[in-house]
């Protein structure tokens, strides 16, 4: 049995908890963060839904998620006018599982890490790791409570600002940010109305999605320098964007967003780190090596891939080295694709103001590569 830290409990981690600790690895998650997770909620497309089956958690997601089974969470756009738009349909599922499941973050850190603690992982909040020393046989952990312990593995779970990554390879991650700040809203008891993707003449999207008991989630994005926006200048921004469109239901949810209601805006940085992704025995998942922006609403699943197929390389053999590198061979061409997509489609949609139908070309590219088991 190998003693495995995880650092970082997003879902990545969380991922690779599930799946490590199930094998038989006696897992620790350490999370910075007291809370169960930040942000609104995320879309589970591709093969999102076939992660959280193998990680034996999809009907919980069911149970608490919006799911669509017959129509592509992409299939239902509407013009400024609230008009629908005739554009060829993605493909949809035909094997019985879900096209995608859209669902509150919170809920979702909570299903995976009652399931990480199933299989007997221990996660400790409000913990971060102050210092790594990789000694060969084990990798000495200092933690911010003064605490140290060593661990046959450590796996670098700890999102684009990855301070493992900093430790294993320096400054060498080149982050871009893609120049539009998202903007990201979730009402409880909002009005109901027709749901989806709606594009304002000026091609800004504004995406619209029931949640389970009552929220309704609405996320967009404003072209703007990458700085620090509080909740008053989001909750403005957002505003702004809403009163770009004639369509009734966006206007009914506009005249709903409330003066002390929480917008939170969060940059789009996209990055794809160079092989390897492993030194001695630390290795990094998700986006500690793979930020795209949410135009694809890829990162999060090919982050759970990422932590699932850990799990199941390091299963598979006693030899840590051969582990890693199946697990980088599995994940390295899928994730590089996905951001070169998420790239392509940003500069049609920023730089060159691409047509609805241009971008639905793009994006039914990326869908078909995303979609194939990995
Ligand atoms: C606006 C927006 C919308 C998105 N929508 C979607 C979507 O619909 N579908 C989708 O699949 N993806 C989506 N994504 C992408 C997705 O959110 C990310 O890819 C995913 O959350 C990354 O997960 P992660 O676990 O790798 O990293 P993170 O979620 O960043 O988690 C890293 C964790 O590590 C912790 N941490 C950091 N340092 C330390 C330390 N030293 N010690 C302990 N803990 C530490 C942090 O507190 C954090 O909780 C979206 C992204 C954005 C910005």
């Amino acid at each position: 049995m190998r003693k495995v830290l995880i650092i970082g409990a997003g879902i990545a981690g969380l991922g690779a908890a599930v799946s490590i600790a199930r094998a038989g690895d006696n897992v620790r998650v350490v999370e910075r963060s007291t809370s169960l997770a930040v942000g609104a909620a995320i879309s589970m497309l591709y093969r999102g839904p076939d992660a959280l089956a193998e990680l034996g958690v999809l009907d919980a997601c069911i149970a608490e998620g919006t799911v669509g089974y017959l129509d592509s969470v992409f299939s239902r756009m509407y013009d400024s006018s609230g008009d629908a738009r005739r554009l060829p349909q993605l493909p949809v599922r035909s094997d019985g599982m879900p096209s995608y499941i859209i669902i509150y973050r919170p809920v979702i850190a909570r299903i995976l890490s009652g399931q990480a603690e199933a299989h007997g992982a221990v996660i400790d909040r409000g913990l971060a790791v102050s210092s790594l020393n990789d000694e060969g046989e084990t990798v000495a952990v200092t933690f911010s409570d003064g605490t140290s312990d060593h661990y046959d593995l450590v796996v670098g779970a700890d999102g684009t600002a990855s301070e493992t990554r900093q430790h294993l390879f320096g400054d060498t991650a080149q982050i871009d940010y893609s120049g539009n700040m998202s903007l990201r809203w979730v009402k409880p008891d909002a009005p109901t109305g027709p749901v989806g993707f709606y594009v304002s003449e000026e091609s800004v999207p504004v995406v619209i999605h029931p949640l389970h008991g009552g929220l309704v989630y609405i996320a967009t994005g404003v072209d703007m320098e990458n700085r620090h926006v509080g909740t008053d200048e989001a909750r403005q921004l957002f505003r702004e964007i809403l009163g770009q469109f004639d369509a009734p239901y966006v206007r009914e949810l506009l005249s709903v967003v409330s003066d002390d209601d929480p917008v939170i805006a969060r940059p789009y940085l996209m990055h794809h780190h160079p092989r390897p992704w492993h030194k001695g025995r630390i290795v990094l998942i998700g986006d500690a090596v793979h930020t795209l922006a949410a135009n694809l609403g890829a990162g999060g699943v090919l982050g759970l891939e990422d932590g699932l197929v850990l799990g199941q390389e390091l299963a598979r053999t006693e030899s840590l080295d051969a582990a890693l590198a199946a697990f980088e061979e599995r994940r390295f061409e899928r994730t590089s694709n996905a951001v070169a997509a998420s790239r392509e489609m940003l500069d049609a949609q920023v730089n060159r103001q691409a047509s609805p139908a241009e971008l639905h070309v793009i994006r039914e590219r990326a869908v078909a590569d995303l979609s194939k088991p990995f």
